[in-house]
């Protein structure tokens, strides 16, 4: 069974492609362990309604699947462009207005959501569109327009977002936008929130503390992808250390800090994430070019599979899933390039001692996955309250896959990311591990190996709702 198990899972931003309840079903039966919004895009109501179609899929498969909720953070963004198309040449001058009464025409002058004017200096430079278009400030118009000259051939559509990489802002980097953005999603059923262009621990420290507030159980993953974030190793791992897991979002941190930057950054991040325990996500044209085409590039394949054998928990689909044209091939092309790659190459084990919050736990949890190595367990079984146990097993990276049960949906839900594993709900019991593993094993979900009788398992428990309390290794055969 384990061949056939996903153990890197996918996370799918929902969008004009994947908006009904037909197409979200087809995403998840196809292979997605997660639904991504962006609040950056689209209305409350429509992400309500897209909550609801997630969670009806889900049902309907019978496996957790986590919600995302993306906020924009501090990222400038156009206004609606007219047919949602501009076409740009080289040398062509645009000018981009801030007056909130502003409509495009079709014309020259488009609409930006943040007023320039007074930030920007002349010769500075801007990009567009995750960088396709390059721009340089050429004239400050007036108190809420300023003038560039594209650099470049292509287009640009709605809310495309600018960079402006060496234009200082400062500041907070929560918005108006983003915390009513957060006041809305605490009463969604959201299970993880991710904030855009974290810079340092403190940006997640905050937006953690507005969660508490608001009594949300949602987990908060950092994306990463400014200069300021990636500048020191020491402000990474911070960043790391406080969030709940992190994304490597390729696509804005390429604009900012140079392409060349992000496979180091994304080697580091992976590796700093198993060192703790944390969930990493690998994001952003990963098989961009199926947003038009229904076969994907072998460069494409090659990021798919790197990503997988660094050990990433998740790979991410962005225009893909949200605005392309075969939604659902992609997600059935990257499945098979995961399961092909997993199957084919193992995982480095981490050498290092684990160093997680709770380092005892986590040294039992690396016991627990060579013990199953060792014995070459089927499956290791995970019970647990909040998913501690889970995460820091997965840590390890083991070559088998990993059931959990819990009693908590929220954790579930979480856990639907996590490396190896899939989570399922069962009412408490001191042994529903094994309980779980008997169902799974006659309903044919957990299959024995040919001319065996018996499922060979590890079966790794704690004290009951006790964060990181595991304490205990059972090798049951079922
Ligand atoms: P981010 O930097 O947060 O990734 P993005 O603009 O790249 O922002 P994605 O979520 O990656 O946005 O989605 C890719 C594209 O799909 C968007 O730029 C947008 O054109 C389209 N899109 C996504 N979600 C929606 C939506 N709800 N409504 C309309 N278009 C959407
Ligand atoms: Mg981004
Ligand atoms: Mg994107």
């Amino acid at each position: 069974m384990s061949k056939l198990f996903k153990r890197t899972k996918i996370l799918a931003t929902i969008g004009p492609a994947t908006n009904s309840a037909e197409k979200i079903e087809e995403v998840i039966m196809a292979g997605v362990n997660g639904c991504r919004l962006n609040c950056s895009h689209g209305s409350n109501e429509e992400r309500d309604q897209q909550i609801k179609w997630i969670r009806a899929a889900a049902e309907k498969k019978g496996r957790s699947v986590a919600i995302l909720q993306d906020l924009q953070g501090p990222k400038i963004r156009l206004g609606m462009i007219k047919d949602n198309r501009l076409d740009l040449v080289k040398g062509d001058e645009l000018i981009l207005e801030a007056d909130e009464n502003f409509e495009h025409d079709g014309g020259m002058t488009v609409p930006v959501q943040y007023n320039l004017a007074g930030k920007v200096k002349v010769g500075e430079p801007l990009a567009l569109f995750d960088g396709k278009i390059k721009a340089e400030i050429t004239e400050i118009v007036s108190s809420t327009a300023i003038k560039i000259t594209i650099l470049n051939d292509g287009f640009i559509m709605s809310k495309k977002g600018l960079n402006l990489p060496d234009t200082d802002f400062g500041g907070d980097i929560l918005t108006a936008k983003d915390l009513a953005d957060i006041e809305y999603g605490v009463n969604c059923d959201y299970d993880y929130v991710a904030l855009s262009f974290v810079q340092t621990a403190g940006d997640i420290a905050k937006l953690k503390q507005l969660l508490l507030s608001y009594g949300s159980t949602a987990k908060v993953i950092a994306k990463i992808e400014t200069k300021k974030a990636i500048e020191s190793d020491e402000n990474l791992e911070e960043i790391v250390k406080e969030a709940d897991g992190i994304m490597i979002a390729r696509g804005d941190m390429a604009v900012e800090a140079g392409a060349e930057v992000v496979p180091i950054i994304q080697r580091k991040l992976i590796a700093l994430c198993r060192a703790n325990s944390k969930l990493c996500i690998v994001a952003t044209q990963m098989l961009s070019s199926m947003v038009e085409s229904p076969e994907p590039t072998r460069a494409e394949v090659s990021d798919v599979a790197t990503a997988v054998v660094q050990g990433a928990d998740v790979v991410m689909l962005s225009d893909e899933t949200a605005n392309g044209k075969y939604p659902v091939e992609t997600v059935k092309a990257m499945k098979k390039v995961i399961l092909y790659t997993q199957n084919h190459s193992k995982i480095a084990p981490i050498t290092h001692a684990p160093i997680g919050a709770y380092a005892v736990y986590d040294a039992i949890s690396g016991a627990a996955a060579r013990l199953a190595e060792k014995i070459d367990a089927d499956v290791i079984i995970c019970q647990t309250a909040t998913g501690v146990t889970t995460m820091s097993i997965a840590a390890q990276r083991p070559n088998k896959p990993i059931i959990s049960v819990t009693a908590n949906p929220r954790v579930a839900n979480q856990l639907a990311l996590v490396y190896a594993n899939a989570a399922f709900v069962r009412p408490y019991s001191e042994e529903y591990g094994v309980e779980l593993a008997e169902e799974l094993k006659a309903s044919g979900y957990l299959r024995t190996r040919d001319g065996e009788k018996d499922l060979m398992t590890v079966i790794v428990s704690g004290k009951k709702d006790t964060i990181g309390g595991t304490d205990t290794i059972k090798v049951r055969r079922i």
